[in-house]
């Protein structure tokens, strides 16, 4: 579903160049779940970023299901649309309605019309367990049910892969539960997701494979078990 080959990723600092990504293969099959850890700083967020083209990366090959981003004459918004994030903030429109935050992409990009759009929307706020806040406004809900109007938003799309940048790390202890809940059953459902996330408990449980990245590279990879028995 993911081939990502040999990818370099250089930032322009104030003390110089910055090589963020150095030569960073891997591989992702469908309906697979791949978690990455790693220190603050080493890489993690630029490596999600370049599977959907938030980050242009500077050498190196993306394929996301047969379609190679890095090709120029890939359309952004098809990239977008076949590869969703989900970010730490939730990054909701603040003015509009949890079910207009989720139909807004499906009938501006997708030209769905508006009663088709609010039938899926309605559904995916189901799944995630919040139809009941289908006419609330963001700010009226608690960070872990925002994220999960994130999540609706991002499936609205209906794409290939979900990239997850530290989905948790923005909320509440007692609310990283319901997130990684609906992550889970994402999971179980069969989409292919990359996860960066500090959640070694989601790692161990839901991860296939477990990715380690220090200093721009991946330095280990393997099972879940690999990482966390020894
Ligand atoms: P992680 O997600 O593992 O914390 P990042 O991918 O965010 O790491 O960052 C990797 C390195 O690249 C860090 O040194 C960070 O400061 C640097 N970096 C990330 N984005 C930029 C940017 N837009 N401009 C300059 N440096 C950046
Ligand atoms: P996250 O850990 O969620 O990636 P960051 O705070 O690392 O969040 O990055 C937020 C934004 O700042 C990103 O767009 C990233 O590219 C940019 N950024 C990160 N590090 C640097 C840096 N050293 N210089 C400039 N921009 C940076």
């Amino acid at each position: 579903m993911i081939t990502a080959k040999n990818i370099h990723k250089y930032f322009e600092t104030p003390s110089g160049t910055l090589h963020a990504l150095k030569d960073v293969s891997l591989t992702v099959k469908p309906a697979e779940v791949v978690v990455v850890i790693g220190p603050s700083g080493s890489g993690k967020s630029t490596f999600l970023r370049c599977l959907n083209r938030l980050e242009y990366a500077d050498a190196g090959s993306i394929v996301i299901d047969g379609v190679n981003i890095l090709d120029p004459k890939c359309a952004i918004n098809a990239v977008r649309a076949e590869v969703g994030m989900v970010f730490q903030s939730f990054n909701l429109f603040p003015h509009i309605t949890v079910l207009e935050n989720i139909t807004m992409a499906q009938i501006s990009v997708r030209k769905t019309r508006k009663a088709e759009a609010d039938k899926i929307s309605m559904e995916l706020l189901e799944k995630v367990g919040l139809s009941q806040k289908a006419a609330a406004y963001p700010d009226q809900l608690s960070g872990g049910q925002q994220q999960r109007v994130a999540i609706a938003r991002s499936l609205a799309m209906s794409p290939k892969v979900l990239l997850f940048d530290e989905p948790t790390s923005a909320l509440d202890p007692e609310m990283v539960g319901e997130v990684l809940d609906v992550m889970q059953d994402l999971a179980k459902e069969g989409m292919t997701m990359v996860v960066v996330t500090h959640e070694m408990g989601f790692a161990r449980e839901v991860a296939d494979r477990v990715v380690f990245m220090d200093d721009g590279q991946i330095q280990e990879e393997g099972k879940p078990e690999h990482f966390f028995t020894n």
